[in-house]
């Protein structure tokens, strides 16, 4: 089997899919921002699975950082064979009271997050002419939200990202492809006022939010080979929210 890097997998869809690769015997290393105790955990329950695993914090916006971690994974355990770049935030407001620093933290991390790991991981797979890529990308780049404009706006360019670097990588192998998922129970809605998960569930066809391990499912079949002809595409994953 292979070697999975997950971004942000301390909590939430990132840690559901490090568990769902585990159990389907992937190496994983499980990235976090700062909750290093926490993706210990998600290490641990992998470990139990079978697999090697291990927690490492650094910050996916910072390319230094990453270049480091990815040549400290290739060094321990091999260049990786599935990326999954899922970290991200949200600092929602409207648009005319958007500060910069909203917009830009938000397009820092979840964009260029995205561009450091695709292209540095995607230099390495390249050289060993295979990997898959997924990107977590979201409904709102399809649709727009109102009060998410930035996060709407890294969304949406997680897009234009995935489908150009399936253009470049593919001659080499190397599948890249997205999830945009609706509305999924985690830390990042819990937060949300009950009328806003309201509203949501309202707009669902399936009359539920989504589960982590929904998207994990959809995660662990574009990394397989049942996928083996699928890259460059889009896969929304939110219950019939956006149709
Ligand atoms: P979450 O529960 O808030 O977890 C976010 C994860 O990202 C955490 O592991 C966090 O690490 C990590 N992270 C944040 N900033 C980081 C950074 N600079 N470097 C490295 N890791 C960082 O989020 P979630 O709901 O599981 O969402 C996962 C992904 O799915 C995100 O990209 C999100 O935009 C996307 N998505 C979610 C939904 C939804 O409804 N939940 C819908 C559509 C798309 P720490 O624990 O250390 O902070």
């Amino acid at each position: 089997m292979g070697i999975a890097v997950i971004t942000g997998a301390s909590r939430g869809i990132g840690a559901a899919i490090a568990r769902k690769l585990a159990h389907e015997g992937h190496d994983v290393v499980i990235n976090c921002a700062s909750n290093v105790d926490k993706a210990e955990v998600v290490a641990q329950e992998c470990r139990a699975l079978g697999v090697r695993a291990v927690a490492k914090a650094w910050d996916v916006a910072d390319h230094a950082a990453c270049d480091a971690a990815l040549k400290e994974i290739k060094a321990e355990f091999g260049v990786p064979t599935i990326l999954v770049n899922n970290a991200g935030i949200t600092k929602d407001g409207l648009l005319v009271r958007m500060s910069e620093a909203q917009f830009d933290d938000v397009i820092r991390i979840n964009l260029k997050g995205t561009f450091n790991m695709t292209a540095l991981c995607g230099a390495m797979m390249m050289r060993a002419k295979t990997g898959t890529i997924i990107n977590l990308s979201s409904i709102v780049g399809v649709t727009g939200n109102a009060g998410q404009v930035n996060y709407a706006a890294s969304k949406a360019g997680v897009i234009g990202l995935t489908k150009s670097a399936a253009k470049e990588l593919g001659a080499r192998g190397i599948r890249v492809n997205a999830i945009a998922p609706g509305y999924i129970e985690s830390d990042m809605t819990d937060v949300l006022p009950d009328e806003v998960k309201a509203a949501m569930l309202n707009q669902i066809t399936l009359k539920r939010a989504g589960k982590p391990e929904d998207i994990a499912n959809v995660a662990a079949f574009l990394a397989s080979d049942a996928a083996a002809y699928i890259t460059g595409q889009v896969l929304v994953v939110d219950g019939g929210m956006g149709a």
